[in-house]
């Protein structure tokens, strides 16, 4: 979250969230979509302040917060660093963020998140019995510059190579791999991308292209990424091609995961609530399978249902 650009969202209707994210699990996707504007309003109630009063997609609804006011605000009663004995008998709500760490790494894909989230709650969970949702190795990506270029964590938003849907792509070998169509999150595209060998291909701008995507490719040059004339590509591209920009599929968080209920309760393979044991976040699974929504709001929702459950 912390790392995150904050827009803590939901669709406006229902069913392009159904359609963006077909696989689903439709209960907890109904959760998430009727919660939300409660969760947000709880979060306002504590202090924290909108820095979007609503998103800029008209699409989605949610607010936008600073990443680190809204962390400082709800980790100001948390104690870190304390050790934790999952075994005490207590109740435990897993929340270590899924294990983007572990799929960038089998598949050889830059990671775009924290370098910690490598599926301790996943252990945990598979340990007690848990059963997991479908899509395990499913991920949110995005295309960022490929190396030698070097990505901080500050410029994971910044540095997104967000403008694939104005490009024609291009496998290494020089194979057009330019999607029908690209939705607006361009997940589908960093999926596509994700699948080349060493999760790398070529974006192709002509002038049209360029013009929605200057500042970008811009920045791109700055950050050291690899910017070139087509011509000096190995392989031919489209008359008029103006610039290349060499990018990388980057695992931002993970799809599936455990499987929860409407509680978010950590379901066994039976369908039967685990003792005590809880997951929110994305260590939760089936929310987005076979899309993208926001994990933020996931997080949210999730924590909230599972607190009031522990509550009741
Ligand atoms: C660059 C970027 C931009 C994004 N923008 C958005 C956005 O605008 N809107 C949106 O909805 N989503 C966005 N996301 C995704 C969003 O941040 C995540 O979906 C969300 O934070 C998931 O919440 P979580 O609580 O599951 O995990 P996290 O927020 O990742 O929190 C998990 C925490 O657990 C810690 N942890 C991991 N393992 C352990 C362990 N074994 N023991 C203890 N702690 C552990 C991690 O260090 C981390 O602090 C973005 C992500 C990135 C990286």
């Amino acid at each position: 979250m912390l790392l995150s650009s904050c827009v803590v969202w939901r669709h406006v209707e229902w069913d392009d969230f159904r359609a963006e994210c077909p696989a689903g699990d439709e209960q907890l996707q109904r959760l998430v979509w009727e919660r939300l504007d409660d969760g947000l309003a709880w979060l306002v109630s504590l202090g924290a302040e909108p820095v979007w009063e609503d998103t800029e997609n008209p699409r989605t609804t949610g607010k936008r917060f600073d990443p680190r006011a809204l962390t400082e605000l709800l980790a100001r009663d948390v104690e870190l660093e304390t050790s934790l004995d999952p075994d005490a008998g207590r109740p435990l709500v897993l929340a270590t963020g899924g294990f983007a760490k572990r799929v960038a790494q089998d598949r050889g894909l830059l990671l775009r998140a924290n370098p910690w989230s490598d599926g301790a709650g996943l252990e945990l969970g598979l340990a007690r019995g848990a059963a997991v949702t479908d899509g395990l190795a499913e991920f949110y990506g995005r295309a960022m510059l490929a190396p030698p270029a070097r990505i901080s964590e500050a410029d994971f938003v910044p540095l997104s190579q967000l403008y694939g849907r104005w490009a024609r792509v291009f496998a290494e070998d020089g194979t057009e791999i330019t999607p029908a169509s690209v939705s607006w999150s361009e997940n589908d595209l960093a999926q596509t991308i994700g699948r080349q060998p060493h999760g790398r291909a070529w974006y192709v701008l002509d002038d049209g292209g360029l013009a929605q995507a200057q500042e970008r490719v811009d920045a791109a040059r700055v950050a050291g990424g690899t910017v070139v004339d087509p011509a000096k590509l190995s392989f031919d591209t489209p008359p008029g091609s103006r610039v290349a920009v060499h990018v990388a599929a980057a695992v931002t968080h993970t799809i599936g995961g455990l499987r929860v209920d409407t509680r978010a309760r950590v379901l066994d393979q039976a369908g039967a609530p685990l003792d005590g044991l809880y997951a929110a976040g994305v260590d939760a699974g089936g929310v987005a399978t076979g899309g993208y929504a926001s994990g933020l709001a996931q997080a949210l929702v999730l924590g909230l249902v599972a607190a009031e459950d522990l509550a009741g």
